[in-house]
Parts: structure tokens; sequence; C-alpha cells
């Protein structure tokens, strides 16, 4: 198999590479539309000048060496390196043809046509040729003039082209070199500190370097940080998760192993306090049922997505309300006006009205009452679950919605895991719904459910 020549694909080979090749072609074209012009030009300036020549040999009667020294002498042309040979056909000629100084010389060998280019010749040993003929009186003119200095003139052309060519060939990788090693410097950097932050478990959280050029590598810098920052946020937030997590089953669980061990040690003694610890040992089970329950509904919410379908608001919370009073101390008054229609999804948003409801009927007085409550304006559709409890302290207001988190008030003496209301507006944004709540004067708090039209 032929072994293919492998190039370098780093961006600052791949920009020399197309660099040196475009310069290269560049050089090429224009030096050789250069080379085209000036050739041209000489051309027209040798074919202007022989045919002067030409028209001044019409004017004479060349037949000898001295008649053409006196043709050379008088006239202005230069013909230093014009070849002429002359031929009279006229009946009173002393000489038929004349050939002026060296001209038998270049035609023992013919000199030939160069393909293309009219009238130009090539005769080894001499060079390019200029040939013109001319006709005047009986007499026949043939020309040739050396374009001996016409082509040195081309040939510096070429010399500086090929001489620019070569030198741009030579500098222009280091000048590349250069500018690649400028754009893309900050990028090999931030991939070294990226590879060296990334080898580095131990460091906490690791923020790459920001260049202050390119402008946008600096932007990939900032934005890798930010990303960064953002999973470095969403980690600790899993860490605060699970380790708030268990410990919120710590509790039960150890309430659970102490009454196990007390009737093992005790139960047979005093068999009153079997009861009591069953009692204990079942409401412990179910809070940690329910805490698992919750952690579920969490994690699954985490990575829903929801079917939206349009469905009767108004039946679904009136079953909400009859699955809810059997539950409750307290009264649920009702303003619910009849078939009012939302999309969402209809499971999700019942277990937001749960968590809503049962919070009521935890933090208010069992003879106080829950209003539950549908409004529709022309801009939305709002579902109100108001209570008649303690209200919610400003310092509480700013952490209610947040995992494992409730009132220092009431912890210890209401159960529960704090993780309802996270679950809520987990559910309410997924129902791209807007989960709120303000105090319900001059007692209580209302949360507002929230869907635009
Ligand atoms: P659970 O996870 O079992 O629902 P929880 O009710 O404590 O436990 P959340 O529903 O998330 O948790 O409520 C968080 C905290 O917000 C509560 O502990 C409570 O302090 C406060 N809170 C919620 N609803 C109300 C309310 N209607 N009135 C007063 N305080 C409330
Ligand atoms: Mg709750």
């Amino acid at each position: 198999m032929k072994k293919r020549l492998k190039l370098k694909q780093n961006s600052a080979s791949i920009m020399l590479r197309s660099f040196v090749l475009l310069t290269t072609v560049i050089i090429l074209i224009s030096g050789i539309i250069t080379i085209f012009a000036v050739g041209n030009q000489l051309l027209e300036t040798s074919q202007s000048s022989t045919n002067n020549i030409i028209k001044s040999l019409k004017k004479t009667d060349i037949d000898g060496d001295d008649d053409w020294e006196n043709w050379r002498a008088n006239n202005s042309l230069d013909t230093s390196t014009s070849y002429v040979l002359v031929h009279n056909m006229r009946k009173d000629a002393n000489t038929k043809f004349y050939y002026s100084p060296d001209t038998e010389d270049l035609l023992s060998t013919k000199p030939r046509k160069v393909p293309l280019i009219k009238h130009l010749y090539y005769r080894p040993h001499m060079g390019f040729l200029y040939y013109a003929t001319g006709h005047a009186k009986g007499i026949n003119y043939k020309l040739w003039v050396k374009l001996n200095s016409q082509f040195a003139t081309l040939e510096r052309v070429v010399i500086v082209t090929a001489a620019i060519l070569l030198l741009t060939l030579l500098i222009s990788p280091l000048y590349i070199q250069f500018v690649a090693d400028r754009l893309t410097g900050s990028l090999t950097k931030l991939t070294k500190s990226a590879e060296e932050s990334s080898a580095d478990m131990t460091q906490q959280v690791s923020q790459l370097p920001v260049p202050e050029s390119p402008t946008e590598v600096a932007t990939l810098a900032t934005s890798f940080n930010r990303l960064l920052m953002h999973l470095h946020k969403q980690s600790e937030k899993e860490k605060l998760f699970i380790s708030n997590a268990a410990h919120e089953l710590r509790t039960p669980i150890a309430t659970i192993q102490t009454h196990a061990q007390l009737i093992k040690r005790r139960g047979k003694e005093h068999p009153e306090i079997v009861a009591k610890s069953i009692d204990c040992i079942n409401d412990e089970s179910h809070q940690m049922g329910n805490l698992v329950d919750e952690l579920l509904a969490l994690t699954r919410a985490d990575r829903m997505a929801l079917d939206f379908e349009k469905y009767n608001l108004s039946n679904s919370l009136v079953q909400v309300k009859e699955k809810m009073t059997p539950l409750l101390k307290q009264t649920i008054i009702t303003n619910i006006p009849e078939n009012i229609t939302i999309a969402a999804h209809e499971g999700s948003v019942e277990q937001i009205l749960i968590n809503l409801i049962s919070n009521a009927g935890k933090y208010s007085d069992s003879t106080s009452k829950i209003n539950l409550r549908l409004k529709k304006t022309t801009d939305f559709v709002a579902i109100e679950v108001a209570d008649q409890g303690e209200g919610i302290s400003s310092e509480d207001a700013q952490h209610i919605f947040e995992r494992f988190y409730r009132s220092s008030d009431i912890r210890g003496s209401i159960p529960g895991t704090g993780l309802g209301l996270a679950i809520a507006k987990q559910l309410a944004d997924l129902n791209h719904a807007e989960l709120t709540f303000t105090s319900n004067k001059p007692h209580g708090t209302i949360f507002t459910l929230k869907f635009k039209n």
C-alpha cells in the first residue's frame, strides 16, 4: 500500500500551507502577466523600428558594401543589429543579390520560426530575430533584426519575478508562523491549562486563563469558565442534595433502630412500650416512604419533558378538592367557574395543587379555612390556594422553593421533608407556569399558579 504523506493538521500548519500556496499562485500569475506584457511591448517596439528600417531601405538602392555603409551613416535609425538581403530584380541591376555584412553567415543556418508569435525567429548561437520584408521599385528587402537587448530586458524581468517569488517563499513562512503563533498560541495555552486542570482532580473549581486577544479565544475561555462554574455549582447542588437526603433518611432510620432495640431489650418485661414503639416505627417508616417518593419525583422531574393536552381544569380542580378533603382538618372552600380549559400536563398540575393544599393544611390552624380559587382573564388562567395560617416570614420567603428547606419554627413540630414546594416549582416550570406566593392578609399565605394564555 502506498504510504500517504501525512501533513500536520494544526491551525498554524494549515495557515502556513494555504498562505504559501496562495502567495505562490498570485506571484506566479502576476509574474507571467508581467512577462507577457513586457514581451509584447518589446515586440511592438521591435516591429515599429523594423518597419522604419524597411521604409528607409525602400528609399535607397543598395547593391554593395559602400552603399550599405552610406545608407547606415545617413540615417538616424539604429541599424547595428540589422541584417539585410537585397534582391534586385530589375534588368539593369549590377548586383542581383546583396547581403549586408554578416548576413550570409546568419543565413548559413536557417532561422527557425517561433510558433504562435508572428515575425519572431530563433537562430542557434545568435538568439532571437525579428524578421520583416519590403518591396519597392523591383527590389525585394529581407530584414532580420537581432533582439538581444530586448531579450536581455525580458530576462531581467524574469529574474526579478523569480527573485520576488523566492524571497516571498523564504520570508512568508516566517511571517505566517509568527502570525499563526499569535493567533493560536493563546488557544494552545488554553488547551494546556484545560488538560492540566482536568488532570489535577484535587482542584475544587479551576478557571482557565482568559487571554486578551484574539477576541474569539477570550470569548471561548470566558464561556468555558462560565460552563465550568455552572457545572461546579450543579455538582455542589447535587452533593448537597445527596447529603441532605442522607441526613433526612438517617433520622427516621435511627428512630426505627432505637425503637426496635427497645422492643428487643425491654419488650418482654414492659409489653406496654411495644405498641407505642410500633406506632413510632410505623410513623417513621411512613415518613421515610414519603421522603423516598418525593426524592424519586424530584429526580424524575429533573429529566422529564411533559406532554401537554388541552383539558378541563375546572373538573380537575373539583377532583383535587374531593381527594384532599378527607386528608385535611380544615374545610376547603372552592370558587371554581365551570369549563375552564388549559393546555398542560394534568397529572403534574394536580401534583402541584396537592402539595400546595397539603402545605395549607399543615401550616394553618385546624379550624381555619382553605380557599381554592380559579380565575380566568384574557391574559392568563390562575389557580389560587389561600390559607389563614401563620404566613411565611420574609427570611423564609427567599428559600422556601429550595430543596430540603424548612422554616426553623416548624422543624421538629410539623413533619415534612422540605421537598414539596421544590417539586411543585419544578413541575410548574415544566408546565411553563409561574408559581408565586403572597401574604393572605391579615393571616396566611396565597400560592398562585399562573398559566399565561
Ligand atoms: P414536604 O416535603 O413534606 O412538603 P414541607 O412541607 O416542609 O415538607 P415544602 O412543602 O417544600 O416542605 O415547604 C417548605 C417550607 O415552606 C415549609 O417547611 C414551611 O416552612 C414553608 N411553607 C410552605 N407552605 C407554607 C404555608 N402555606 N404557610 C406557611 N409556611 C409554608
Ligand atoms: Mg409541603
